[in-house]
C-alpha cells in the first residue's frame, strides 16, 4: 500500500511510463491496458523448468511488446520497467512466493554492470521483495575476469558459455528455498548454472521466476 502511494506521488514529478510502448500512463498505473492485452501470456504461469530448478514461473512469451520492454530494461529505463515486471511477476508467482525464503537475482557480468551502471535482475528482485516481503540476497556475482576466477574453488564457481558465476553469499543460502529472479529465460543455461552453484552451497531447493520466456524460435 505504502509503495503505491509513493508510486502515485512520484508520478506528479516523473510521469509513469509504460515499459511496453514508452507512453505516459496514469498515476496509479504501471503499464497501459492495451499493451498488457497485447502480451502473449503463459496461461499456467509456469513453463518446463531448466535442469536443476524445481519450477519456473514466467509471465509471457518473449516477443512483441515484451521484447521491447526487456530491451528498455537493459538500455537504461530500468526504473519503471523493473517496477512493471515486479508487479506482473509477483502476481504470477502469487501465494507460492510465501514458500520461498529468499530471492536471488541472476547477476549481470561485471563488464555489463560497468557499461549500464546497474544490474536489471536486481531491480526486479527488489520490486518483488517490496511487494511480497521475501528478502533479496545477492548470493551470486558474475565475472569475466579470468584471474579472479582462480581465487575460487570449483564448488564456488560455475563457468558457462557466457559468464562465470561466483558464490558470494554462501552462508545465506544454506538450507534455504530460493527463487532465482531474472528478466528473461532463453535456453535456461544461465538459470541452471546459478541453481547448481546454490545447490552446491547447500540450498534446499531452487526455483525461478522470469518475466519472459522464449518460445520456439522467438
Ligand atoms: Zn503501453
Amino acid at each position: 500500500m505504502f509503495k503505491d502511494i509513493t508510486h502515485a506521488a512520484l508520478s506528479v514529478v516523473f510521469p509513469n511510463r509504460c515499459p511496453f510502448c514508452d507512453g505516459i500512463v496514469g498515476a496509479r498505473e504501471y503499464y497501459c491496458p492495451e499493451c498488457a492485452a497485447s502480451l502473449r501470456y503463459i496461461e499456467s504461469g509456469t513453463v518446463e523448468p531448466p535442469h536443476g530448478l524445481s519450477e519456473l514461473y514466467a509471465c509471457c512469451e518473449y516477443s512483441g511488446a515484451a521484447r521491447n520492454a526487456v530491451h528498455r530494461l537493459k538500455n537504461g529505463s530500468y526504473g519503471y520497467t523493473a517496477e512493471a515486471f515486479g508487479v506482473m511477476m509477483t502476481e504470477v508467482v502469487g501465494e507460492n512466493l510465501r514458500g520461498y525464503d529468499i530471492l536471488v537475482p541472476v547477476p549481470s557480468s561485471f563488464e555489463s554492470i560497468l557499461r549500464r551502471g546497474y544490474a536489471p535482475a536486481e531491480y526486479i528482485a527488489r520490486e518483488i521483495s517490496r511487494r511480497s516481503g521475501v528478502r533479496v540476497v545477492e548470493a551470486i556475482s558474475a565475472s569475466d575476469e579470468k584471474e579472479e576466477q582462480k581465487r575460487f574453488r570449483a564448488a564456488e564457481r560455475i563457468v558457462n558459455a557466457r559468464r562465470s558465476f561466483v558464490l558470494s553469499g554462501g552462508k545465506a543460502v544454506r538450507g534455504k528455498k530460493i527463487l532465482l529472479i531474472d528478466d528473461i529465460c532463453t535456453t535456461g543455461a544461465t538459470l541452471s548454472s546459478c541453481a547448481e552453484l546454490l545447490r552446491n552451497a547447500g540450498a534446499a531447493e531452487v526455483g525461478g521466476a522470469v518475466f519472459a520466456k522464449t518460445v520456439g524460435s522467438a
